[in-house]
């Protein structure tokens, strides 16, 4: 096996099937406006973040401006990749009164609140940025980083790629935590959470007890939990090498159900689960 990633693994968690078809046979995935739109979510708030950490700042509308522009970027970049236009890409909660879903025009109504509630959370938290050993800042942080050799030393499967979101300190009782944000309804997978502590643990010499995900479309946020026993690398590391053996192995028991309404590679798979429907 290649390198690993926690996307790698949550996609895998989601539905085992839609591994296989995204990343082992490569189908095309039909876009959905939703992630775009969590990616420039992602994004604002790191300016935002980089901003306050150098000490200084926008105007809000200035950086609804920074999200609209970023937001259509990739929407378009999406549309040329897939060759579908925008008015065909997935939403969700399509209803009666809003029967195209969350769409581009939902997005860019709801910016100011979405951005607004994490601004207000970080403020109200007094949570500061946590630095690593090298300087970074903890700020949608890349790494790929070795698993400590003793608990694998096959040079080919010794490392875990990924990005965190954030790394906050200055919580009473839990000191350095590490959290990822969300904008769709589900929170992550702990592992994630787990594999981001022991990553900063690793970069910072810093102890990460705790982690949690920051519900961007709900009140609040989820978490702080404290991670325990999933931040130990040997448990990480044997969460990873079975998905390994699972891939090698050619397990992809499909999770059909509810999953399937969001996935982007339904079109492609035999037990794709029709849309919700009656039988009035
Ligand atoms: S359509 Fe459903 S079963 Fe098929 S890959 Fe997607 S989530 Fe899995």
């Amino acid at each position: 096996m290649g390198k690993r990633s926690v996307s790698q693994f949550l996609t895998y968690q989601d539905c085992p099937e839609r591994w296989r078809l995204e990343k082992q046979v490569g189908v095309p995935q039909h876009p959905a406006v939703w992630s775009p739109a969590g990616s420039a979510m992602h994004y604002v708030t790191e300016v935002w973040e980089r901003d306050r950490l150098g000490g200084t700042g926008k105007s809000r509308s200035d950086y609804l401006e920074v999200f609209q522009v970023d937001f259509d970027a990739r929407l378009q970049a999406e549309v040329d990749a897939s060759g579908i236009p925008l008015a065909q890409f997935r939403t969700t909660n399509k209803t009666a009164d809003q029967p195209g879903g969350l769409d581009r025009e939902w997005w860019l109504k709801s910016s100011g609140d979405l951005l607004d509630r994490y601004t207000s959370w970080r403020e109200e938290t007094g949570w500061e940025i946590a630095i690593s050993k090298d300087g970074e800042p903890g700020i949608e942080y890349e790494f790929i980083v070795k698993v400590p050799e003793e608990l694998d030393d096959r040079p080919e499967v010794t490392l875990v790629r990924g990005a965190i979101d954030r790394v906050f300190t200055g919580l009473p009782g839990f000191g350095v935590v590490a959290y990822d944000l969300k904008y769709g309804s589900k929170q992550g997978d702990l592992l994630q959470l787990g594999t981001y502590a022991a990553v900063w643990e690793t970069v910072s010499d810093q102890p990460v007890n705790a982690g949690g995900w920051f519900m961007g479309r709900k009140e609040g946020n989820s978490g702080p939990y404290h991670l325990g026993a999933v931040k130990e690398w040997r448990n990480i590391n044997a969460a990873y090498r079975r998905l390994d053996l699972a891939i090698i192995d050619g397990v992809f028991v499909p999770r059909f159900g509810t999953n399937c309404q969001r996935c982007f590679v339904k079109e492609h798979c035999s037990f794709a689960q029709v849309e919700r429907s009656t039988l009035a």
